[in-house]
C-alpha cells in the first residue's frame, strides 16, 4: 500500500471462530484505532477513484463499515444491501448458499438506476459467495459493477473467480 500504516497489525486473527479450522480476521481492532480506519479508507479510496463510481454498495453489517466512509470520502451515495424483509419500501433479492442452506440478501428496486456505475464494498472476500449475490443484484437494476473493495482478500478461497471480469481491489491478503 502507499499507506505509512501497516493495516495486518491491526488485524486480530482468531483462530477456530466461528467454528473449528476457520481462522477469523478481526477488524475491530482496526477499526478502534481512528488513525488506522482512516487510512484504511484513504488508501482504497486511492485504489478506487479511477473507476468514476456513481454510488457504493455494501452487504450488511461489516459491508456499511467500508462502503458508506468510502462514499463519503468520494462524494457519492450509499446503497445498503440487506438480509431479506428488512428493507421498508419494495425490493428485489437474490439468494445464495452458505455452508448450511441458503440465504437471501435484498436492495429497493429503485437504489440503483440503469447504467450507474456501481462500485461493491465489504470488508472481506472469502468464497466471494456474498458479493456475486449483490452483483447479481446491482446487474438486475441495470447497475454497472465497475469493481470491487475490500480490506481484506483470503486469496487461498479463490472468491474472485465467482465473478470474474470484475476488479478486485484490497488493501491486505492472507
Ligand atoms: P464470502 O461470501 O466471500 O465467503 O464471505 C464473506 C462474508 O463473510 C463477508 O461479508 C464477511 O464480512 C464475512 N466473513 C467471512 N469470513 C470472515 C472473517 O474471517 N472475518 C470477517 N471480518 N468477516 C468474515
Amino acid at each position: 500500500t502507499n499507506s505509512t500504516v501497516n493495516f495486518k497489525d491491526y488485524i486480530r486473527v482468531i483462530e477456530d471462530f466461528p467454528t473449528p479450522g476457520i481462522s477469523f480476521k478481526d477488524i475491530t481492532t482496526l477499526l478502534k484505532d481512528g488513525e488506522a480506519y482512516k487510512a484504511a479508507i484513504q488508501a482504497l479510496k486511492k485504489q478506487v477513484e479511477h473507476y468514476n463510481i456513481d454510488v457504493i454498495a455494501g452487504p450488511e453489517a461489516r459491508g456499511f463499515v467500508i462502503g458508506a466512509p468510502l462514499a463519503l470520502e468520494l462524494g457519492v451515495g450509499f446503497v445498503p444491501v440487506r438480509k431479506s424483509g428488512k428493507l421498508p419500501s419494495k425490493t428485489i433479492s437474490a439468494s445464495y448458499s452458505l455452508e448450511y442452506g441458503t440465504d437471501q440478501l435484498a436492495m429497493h428496486e429503485d437504489a440503483i438506476k440503469p447504467g450507474q456505475r456501481v462500485l461493491i464494498a465489504d470488508d472481506l472476500l472469502a468464497t466471494g459467495g456474498t458479493i456475486a449475490t449483490v452483483v447479481d443484484l446491482v446487474k438486475q437494476l441495470g447497475g454497472e459493477v465497475v469493481g470491487t473493495a475490500f480490506l481484506i482478500e483470503l486469496e487461498e478461497l479463490q472468491g474472485r473467480k465467482k465473478f470474474e471480469g470484475i476488479d478486485v481491489q484490497s488493501l491486505v491478503t492472507y
